[in-house]
């Protein structure tokens, strides 16, 4: 844990233009410096940096963040280690918190498995050059048509057949049977206390490899050191299980490890895309092609933890299965898991006959390239098509489907993503939107526990489920009111009584923070996007603490999220006041802070009751019976009543 001192006097230290200057090349433009983005690919410059503000924003591909974000992202590091590197670069000595025995002792157990983990991978590739092991491991290995640069890479060994070969050797060489016996390298046939720890240590007489007579796939953590083992048997005998792999340990928790990751991450980064295979040999495969945005989920189908592993890298997910669909369907709850991340995810189905391993093979990498790139297709839409065709004229098989593919889609964080979606189906179908959208809603409920909307409702609830989707979003709307808030929170304005058409306009004074947050925390209107919300919490948390909100604390921000939508609201009134200070809009924003604030809730409100109105419009078209309709019609009256009434005021405010 880095005190937070400290990381004030890092984000204080850190100047923007040193940290990014130190990979782009940036020249000075009036008050801020310009350069070629890093993140994508450019002629002409548009990646800009205000050292006023300590942040960068990309106006080609929309990055931008603070100094941290920027090492993060260019990096590739975590929060912590990002602090650590500016700390670094800028001398400051950190002072972690103090560690407990406890802790400490746990890294040195860590670290002593990673080092027993490091011997044995040694061990097992010095093994490939043995007579036994040549002809066994290493021949087999060839036979893959595995190049030496490849084997190497990979720290490809072979586990010979005695089974104490490790374990001799490394005792031999001084490391602890303890360590070896925790990273599962070696067992104990010893019988085990009734609780284990009271039961005696085993003696090395008691104890055997692992693996043995197996080809060794070392699978490494993200900075490239060994972990665990994957062995693959090279017997036909069907008694013995093809794979065996290391077990759990505290170093190897085989959900959150990909293999191939370390050799993959920079061209994830650099490709914006990431290619997912099942096994050891599709990786290596894939990454001697020169495909190498590869890794394999080794073994486990994908979990919530490497979804947001590879979320750190990209956005962009394609899976590669060979042509059966047991695969797919076996994977399915980890697309799932994926779509909910809000990742893009795409699938590439490969000829019945080949796995990516033997494709790759059999192809150049030119062609192999072609044929991903061609053949990806979306997931969403493929699943759509695959069970369409699997349930043509059966009506209860396409019930069943429909429910399968709207739980997928239910998954999708955005709801403008899970419109086209929606669009995309019914197409597909030749089904109604509107069913479709009827489950959907069902089927996000049951996820999420959605509450229904609770504005707008009558007391009574209605025997229907009320929609609570629209194809319109409220997040621009959003957004401004955050981008007003964060901005002027600590400002007063001047604001128009409220009161109805015709009243005498009172004005009086009022916090721009009082103001939003009353207006906002009075009525059941809720924020749509996650992060919004979260900056919105955040500001009413501060506001009752009496802790003023500044547009710095977010932008320094520890969760990136919060502090790259930060730079997004302010970002680009900040740079255009300084490109065209002629700009009027951007001057009397602040001459009359009332009417910006009126405006951003206002904005906000309308866009709300448009949604509940088309909401309601689509249940009118299609009324379910004339009770339910005479009730909808009635409380569109009332919308649409609430709705001229907030544009009178609208007008009123401009
Ligand atoms: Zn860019």
């Amino acid at each position: 844990m880095i005190p937070r001192d400290t990381i004030d006097s890092i984000f204080t230290a850190a100047r923007i233009e040193e940290v990014v200057g130190d990979f782009v090349n940036l020249k000075k433009r009036g008050v801020n410096y310009l350069g070629l983005c890093p993140f994508h690919h450019e002629k002409t410059p548009s990646f800009t940096v205000s050292p006023a503000k300590g942040i960068y924003k990309c106006f080609g591909c929309g990055k931008g963040g603070n100094a941290v974000n920027f090492v993060m992202d260019h990096e590739q590091m975590d929060y912590v280690n990002a602090l650590k590197y500016l700390a670094r670069k800028y001398n400051i000595e950190i002072q972690e918190e103090e560690r407990t025995e406890q802790q400490k002792e746990l890294e040195t157990e860590r670290e002593s498995l990673m080092i027993v983990s490091a011997f044995a991978q040694r061990f097992y590739t010095s093994q490939l050059f043995t007579e036994q092991g040549s002809a066994i491991g290493l021949s087999y290995l060839e036979e893959r048509g595995f190049t030496r640069e490849t084997i190497e890479k990979f720290q490809l060994g072979y586990a010979p057949e005695n089974y104490k070969a490790l374990l001799q050797t490394a005792l031999k060489d001084g490391y602890s049977l303890k360590f070896l016996l925790l990273s599962g390298l070696v067992r104990s046939s010893a019988a085990q206390g009734d609780d284990g720890k009271e039961a005696a240590e085993p003696t090395a007489e008691q104890c055997s490899d692992r693996f043995a007579g197996r080809v060794m796939f070392p699978i490494h953590n993200v900075s490239g050191r060994v972990i665990a083992f994957g062995g693959r048997t090279l017997r036909k005998d069907k008694n013995v299980a093809k794979y065996v792999n290391s077990p759990e340990t505290p170093i190897y928790h085989k959900s959150n490890v990909f293999y191939g990751l370390h050799l993959a991450r920079k061209a994830i980064v650099a490709e914006d895309s990431c290619f997912l295979v099942e096994g050891y040999a599709d990786v290596i495969s894939m990454h001697q092609s020169g495909v190498e945005n590869t890794v394999a989920s080794s073994g486990t189908s994908l979990t919530i933890e490497q979804v947001r592993l590879i979320r750190r890298y990209t956005p962009n997910l394609t899976i590669l299965y060979d042509g059966d669909s047991a695969g797919i369907k076996a994977a399915e709850r980890g697309f799932n898991i994926a779509l909910k991340e809000g990742m893009n995810v795409k699938i590439v189905t490969l000829p019945p006959e080949d796995d990516p391993d033997t494709f790759a093979r059999k192809h150049s990498t030119a062609e192999l390239k072609e044929y991903i790139t061609t053949k990806a297709a979306d997931f969403i839409v493929f699943k759509t098509r695959e069970l369409a065709h699997a349930a043509t004229n059966d009506p209860i098989k396409k019930a069943e489907l429909i429910k399968e593919i709207i739980t997928t889609i239910a998954a999708i964080p955005e709801r403008t993503k899970r419109g086209v979606y929606v669009k995309e189906c019914s197409r597909i179908m030749n089904m109604e939107e509107l069913i479709l959208w009827g489950e959907l809603d069902l089927a996000r409920r049951k996820m999420f526990d959605e509450p229904i909307p609770a504005a707008a409702l009558p007391k009574a609830a209605p025997a229907q489920p009320a929609v609570s989707y629209s194809l319109l979003s409220s997040v621009p709307q959003e957004m401004e009111i955050l981008r007003v808030l964060i901005k002027y929170a600590n400002e007063t304005g001047e604001f128009i009584n409220e009161g109805e058409t015709g009243e005498e306009q009172a004005k009086y004074q009022m916090g721009i923070a009082d103001y939003i947050i009353e207006s906002i925390t009075g009525d059941y209107f809720g924020f749509e996007d996650d992060t919004c919300k979260r900056i919105f919490d955040e500001c009413c948390e501060m506001h009752k603490k009496g802790t003023p909100v500044s547009e710095d604390y977010f932008l320094k921000h520890p969760d990136a999220a919060i502090s790259k939508l930060a730079v997004g609201l302010i970002v680009d009134g900040h740079f255009i006041s300084d490109w065209s200070r002629k700009s009027i809009g951007i001057k009397s924003e602040r001459d009359d802070l009332g009417k910006t604030a009126m405006k951003a809730i206002y904005g906000f409100k309308s866009r709300k009751i448009e949604v509940m109105i088309k909401e309601l419009d689509e249940y009118i078209r299609n009324p379910i019976n004339e009770a339910e309709l005479t009730e909808r019609m009635t409380r569109k009256q009332k919308l649409n009543k609430a709705k001229s009434m907030l544009k009178n005021k609208l007008t009123r405010v401009i």
